[in-house]
């Protein structure tokens, strides 16, 4: 895609810090580095988004997020990670080409917030619900 930022990095004419190169997949630091190591890890070809990736591609990006996530741990010593996946704008997606972020955590009050506020579910029909979403798998 001609005008997509992170398609321009995977053929070299915008610069980043690799982490980790393949074939197939790139990991390199996000430029926002919410915290020290910020990552995203991507495919080299285009998808828009998480919604749009192959099955087999989406399993080696998956495993290099976690093997960097490992690597968070044992050499910049975090003390855990969020793998965070934003899909469209609704979610918080900036870059539409699809990206895991693996983000390490050094303390719950470092730049990352995450909160998920309780529904009251009582007023929900979560069979209902569950049942909508079994329907389309
Ligand atoms: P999104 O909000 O789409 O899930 O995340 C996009 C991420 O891409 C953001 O965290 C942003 O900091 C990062 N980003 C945007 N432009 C660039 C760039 O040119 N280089 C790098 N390394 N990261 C970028
Ligand atoms: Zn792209």
């Amino acid at each position: 895609m001609d005008n997509c930022i992170f398609c321009k990095i995977v053929r070299g004419e915008i610069p980043c810090y690799k982490v980790y190169e393949d074939d197939e997949i790139l990991a390199f630091l996000d430029i926002s580095q919410t915290t020290l190591g910020h990552t995203l890890v991507i495919t080299k070809e285009h998808f828009d988004n998480f919604l749009f990736v192959p099955k087999d591609l989406l399993t080696k990006a998956i495993s290099v997020a976690q093997r960097v996530a490992q690597s968070q741990v044992a050499s910049l010593h975090a003390s855990g990670n969020n793998i965070i996946i934003n899909t469209n704008e609704v979610a918080g997606q900036t870059v539409m080409h699809f990206h895991i972020h693996v983000i390490p955590r050094y303390s719950s009050n470092d730049n990352l917030r995450l909160e998920f506020t309780p529904n009251a579910i009582e007023k929900l029909n979560l069979p209902a619900v569950a049942n909508k979403i079994n329907k389309n798998l």
